[in-house]
Parts: C-alpha cells; structure tokens; sequence
C-alpha cells in the first residue's frame, strides 16, 4: 500500500513537473533562415537581435514570473495583466515574435483584400500610409515601437510606443510593428533610421499581416 501511494506521488509530481515545463515561455522558431533577410536585415543583425536579445527577453521573464501568478499564464494574459519589469519583458518577447513573424524573403509588395480597404479608407493610398508610418518612425525619440494596430470595430489607427509598448494594452490589435530600438538597425544601417524602416516594407508578408486582421 505504502508503496502505491508513493507510486501516485510520483506520477503527480511527474505531471507537475511537465506542466510546468509545457507552459514555459518559449524562444519563436523563425519562420526563415538567419541570412534569408540579408539584402534588409544581415545575418549578422538576426544573429544578436534574434539569438541574444529576444533570447535574452526569454530567458529573463522565465526566470521573473517563478514562483508568481504568472508563472503559468501566456504571454498575452501576462503582457495583458503585468506591470512593471515583468511586463516589460513579456511586452518585448510579445513584440518581437510579431516582428519576426511578418518577415519573409521573398514577400514585399503591398496588402490585398480588407485590410488593403481599410487602408485606403484611412489613408488615401497606400503609399500615403507608408510615408505616415515610416514617419512616425524617425519621430520616435528614444527606443520603441511603430505600430499599425485596430480597434475592435476593424478601425485602423498608427500606434507608437515607447520602450515595450504594445497597443493591446490600449484595447487595440496589433497588425504590423516596427521594431526602433536601436539594436534593431545600427549594425547594418549605423544612424540611418529612416533607411532601415524604409527597407522592411520589402520583406514584409503580406499574408501573415493581413491574417492579424
Ligand atoms: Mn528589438
């Protein structure tokens, strides 16, 4: 009997144990070669944007929600319910995975379908929504983010944020984001801001973006 009871023990812990390591946050797979970006974003900027700082936001929020309410929560509860440094770093591991993720070599071109309505309808054209966009860009004093981002009505509105912001904090959803910290761009484009937020529209997939609307 003694040793029934012990064998349960064991599987319980075993379960718990699994569980936590099931809902640990976990580094995004990228959806592409480190040098497949290279012609806009090099090998070399993948390598630390992705490799160690992303990594790094991983790491350090694992170890910041042990042992807390969060510790097995998603990343958007914890970015949603957070403050403070544990948001911080759930805000820049939630950023960064949609930055990534709307990445893609061979893509480019310009959004189709609702989204393409939505932005015109805003805008103008779409080339008048890049030109506000990539402004608000350079404007951004300090580190942060640009996002286009819409409210629950399908509304679509540009979103920029110091430091870890991110418009879901604001009741908005985040469409397609900018990354302006300046780890982000200074190894391939040094001061040159408005170059590399020039540049991302040619990498940008379309589909993934329009999928977030
Ligand atoms: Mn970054």
């Amino acid at each position: 009997m003694k040793n029934i009871v012990i064998a349960l023990l064991c599987m319980l812990c075993g379960l718990a144990t699994m569980h936590g390591q099931n809902s640990k946050i976990e580094l995004m797979p990228l959806p592409y070669s480190t040098d497949a970006l290279a012609s806009v974003i090099s090998q070399h900027t993948i390598e630390f944007h992705y490799g160690k700082h992303l990594q790094n936001y991983v790491n350090t929020l694992n170890d910041l929600i042990k042992g807390t309410q969060f510790e097995n929560e998603d990343l958007q509860t914890i970015v949603l319910k957070s403050d403070g440094v544990i948001y911080n770093n759930a805000a820049q591991v939630l950023n960064h995975n949609l930055y990534f993720a709307q990445f893609s070599p061979t893509e480019g071109g310009k959004p189709a379908g609702r989204l393409a309505d939505a932005i015109n309808a805003t805008w103008g054209t779409f080339e008048q929504f890049q030109q506000i966009f990539e402004a608000a860009g350079v404007g951004l004093f300090g580190s942060g983010w640009v996002w286009l981002a819409a409210d629950k009505d399908g509304k679509l509105t540009i979103f920029r944020a110091a430091n870890a912001g991110n418009p879901m904090t604001e009741g908005l959803k985040p469409i397609l984001v900018f990354d302006v910290w300046e780890h982000a761009y200074y190894i391939d484009y040094q001061n040159r801001r408005a170059e590399y937020l020039h540049a991302l529209w040619s990498i940008l997939d379309w589909k993934v973006i329009e999928g977030r609307y």
